[in-house]
Order: C-alpha cells, then sequence, then structure tokens
C-alpha cells in the first residue's frame, strides 16, 4: 500500500456511500482514462473475471458460438466463455511474447469458418506483462472482421511502440486482484472505446434494470459487478504508486537478469525488440534441461521451496486443462514447452534486498554443484 489509500477509504465512510456508488468510483474512473493516455472508456467491476464476462456479453458472444483463446493464459480468460455456453477454441502461444500466434491464429479461423462457424470473439492476453505481437494480430483480426477481446489482466503499465496495454483491443480488461502489480483487493476493469458501451456495460453490471419506469422492471440478464466504493478508494491511492511499482519490479527482473547471466541453459524472458516495453508483473525463465546437466525447472522450484521461497510453474495450457481439454487446439507444443521448462520467480513490489540474496544463494549453490 501507499499509504493514500486509507484516506480515500475514510472519503467513503465521511460521505456514507458505502455501495457499489460514490465519488471514489467516478475519480478512479477518470484517473484511469487519464493514464491510458486514449479515448479509453474506463468502467470499474468487482473483477477482472466479470469484466471479460461482460466484455463477451458486449460482443454479442452467446450460447453456441465459439470464441478464440489463447491456450497459455490463467482460466479466467477462458471460464466466461463457459458461463456464456460458448465453445472455446484454444490457440498456441508464438515464442517472441508467449502469447497468442498470429499464424495459428489464421489456421484456426479457416478451418472453422471452413467448418461453417465464424469465430465470435478472440481473446488475446498480455501474459506476466508483455503485449501480445499486437500488429499481427489485429492484422488476422481485421482480414476476417472479428472484435479482440485484450486480457491486460497482467499488464497495466506495459506499452507497445508507446501505447498503454489495454488500448488495443476493442474491448479491454484489467485485473485489480490481490495478486496484480497494483490492487483493489479485489476489483477489474472494461475499457471500451465508445460512450454508448461504457454505459451499457454499466447498464449490465447493475442488474440490468431498464430506465423510465418507478418500478424494478428488466428486460435482459443482469450482473452484480460493478466495484464498491471501499474498493475504488483503495484503488485510487495505488494508482499514486503504480509508476513506483512499475520502477520496482524492473529492478527485481534486472536482479535476475544479472542473476542468470553466466549460468548456461537458463533464459530469462524478455522482450522481443524496444518496441514492447513489460510491466514485469512477474519474471519468468525457461530452462533447458539438456544444457544444464539435468536440471529441471522442478529442480529449481523445489530447491527455492527448501528454503521456504515460493516459485511456481508457467501456466498449464488451458488445452491441456481437464475442464477445456475436449475443446479444439490449433497450434504445436510452444505453450506446453513452456509449461513444462518455464519457472514464474518471485516477483513482488516489496521483494527485499535480503530475500533476493537469499534466493541468489539457492540459485547458485544449485547450479555449482553440477558445473
Ligand atoms: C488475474 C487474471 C484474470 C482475472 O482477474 P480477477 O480480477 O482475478 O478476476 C484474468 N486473466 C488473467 C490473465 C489474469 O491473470
Amino acid at each position: 500500500m501507499g499509504g493514500n489509500e486509507i484516506k480515500y477509504i475514510q472519503q467513503a465512510f465521511d460521505t456514507n456511500w458505502i455501495a457499489p456508488v460514490g465519488n471514489n468510483l467516478l475519480e478512479l474512473e477518470q484517473d484511469l482514462e487519464q493514464y491510458l493516455q486514449s479515448s479509453a472508456q474506463v468502467t470499474l467491476l468487482n473483477s477482472g473475471t466479470a469484466a471479460i464476462h461482460l466484455g463477451l456479453v458486449l460482443l454479442g458472444v452467446q450460447a453456441g458460438d465459439e470464441v478464440i483463446c489463447q491456450s497459455l493464459t490463467f482460466s479466467a480468460s477462458a471460464n466466461p466463455i463457459l458461463y456464456l455456453k460458448a465453445i472455446p477454441v484454444f490457440i498456441d502461444s508464438e515464442l517472441e511474447t508467449w502469447n497468442l500466434c498470429p499464424i495459428a491464429l489464421e489456421e484456426a479461423i479457416v478451418d472453422r469458418i471452413s467448418k461453417g462457424k465464424k469465430p465470435k470473439a478472440i481473446i488475446a492476453v498480455d501474459l506476466y506483462g508483455m503485449p501480445y505481437q499486437v500488429e499481427a494480430v489485429r492484422t488476422v483480426a481485421d482480414k476476417y472482421s472479428i472484435p479482440i477481446l485484450e486480457d491486460s489482466a497482467e499488464a497495466l503499465g506495459s506499452t507497445y511502440k508507446g501505447k498503454k496495454c489495454g488500448t488495443f483491443g476493442d474491448i479491454a480488461v484489467f485485473s485489480f486482484n490481490g495478486s496484480k502489480i497494483i490492487t483493489t483487493s479485489g476489483g477489474g476493469v472494461i475499457i471500451t472505446k465508445e460512450k454508448s458501451l461504457k454505459e451499457k456495460a454499466l447498464f449490465l453490471a447493475t442488474q440490468s434494470q431498464d430506465k423510465g419506469v418507478p418500478h424494478y422492471q428488466h428486460s435482459e440478464i443482469g450482473y452484480n459487478y460493478r466495484m464498491s466504493n471501499i474498493s475504488a478508494g483503495i484503488g485510487r491511492g495505488q494508482m499514486e504508486v503504480l509508476n513506483i511499482n512499475l520502477a520496482l519490479r524492473k529492478k527485481i527482473h534486472q536482479f535476475y537478469i544479472n542473476l542468470f547471466k553466466d549460468i548456461t541453459g537458463v533464459t530469462v524472458f524478455d522482450a522481443p525488440t524496444d518496441d514492447y516495453c513489460s510491466n514485469y508483473w512477474l519474471t519468468t525463465i525457461v530452462i533447458e534441461t539438456s544444457l544444464t546437466r539435468g536440471i529441471s525447472r522442478e529442480d529449481v522450484r523445489l530447491a527455492l521451496l527448501e528454503e521456504n521461497i515460493e516459485s511456481r510453474p508457467v501456466m498449464k495450457p488451458m488445452h491441456l486443462q481437464p475442464l477445456f481439454k475436449k475443446f479444439p487446439y490449433y497450434g504445436g507444443n510452444i505453450a506446453s514447452k513452456l509449461f513444462e521448462n518455464g519457472l514464474c520467480l518471485p516477483s513482488g513490489s516489496n521483494l527485499s534486498k535480503e530475500e533476493c540474496e537469499r534466493i541468489k544463494t539457492v540459485i547458485l549453490a544449485l547450479f555449482k554443484e553440477v558445473a
């Protein structure tokens, strides 16, 4: 926390707006719109998952429709497809950004169309804060007139060619879950390009109450997805420390680059070119077992765990998940190899110097044993 969060929470109490309505919501929406420096229309919701769900509703996804989704992601990217009884079609990653492979994407679209159904939307993820191949994915999407839902849940602060993630999709989302780069304890954002879509998102998020009648009247399915004014107060304070957190994450990333630079077979995942600027939400490594004399991702994870240091394998792709494996998948084994050999390292903004030293000791000891 930065400190001012409590001040904005106090404002909610002072004005008695302990509800999903109030000034903190309006102020935080403005803060975010300013931050994104585009015509973005920001609507605060109570989770990133809710934002993806409403995003798909706004794009007209209905039961039986097909929705393309990056396979290497967190399950929350794909679950809302199932909420709508639509069908996910999973796509492999490319190695440069680990995100949606434009080649496999086009193959999938062509094949789904030949089977009689054009996908309704494409969910492209900025995984671990790294922007996806914005232009290549956009070219394919536009060629077949399919809208993009950008899952920027992990990528607040990231940029591609100087433009902020969260502004590339026809619709985009952020998450303010406790695990993300800034938090409202739980919360999310849906970003639309037009004011009318923002109004529609707000309408759906507050139970779809028909206007112009004194009683509760509903013509559409509604959702209870609006953020609380208390949470928005936390968010206002967090926006003030976003740049500080971004700098801290970058520093942690640099620490890992230095740590691994002389260890053969371990690569710290980094931006492919200067066009891509990650927020380094998490720093990840890939371990090439054939070059480390057999030290595997699990060996590194368990060595850290031995010292009570948590790390986690890279996301298990959705097409390999018990819940999703019956759905179509296009591509090769890039995502599954990243899962097999990739590890997410401790990357919290509050990681201390002493903690970095502990990590360093474990890593150097493990790789020295076999040197
Ligand atoms: C965290 C996350 C979400 C979901 O956000 P919540 O606010 O936790 O619901 C969606 N997609 C990705 C890639 C995420 O990391």
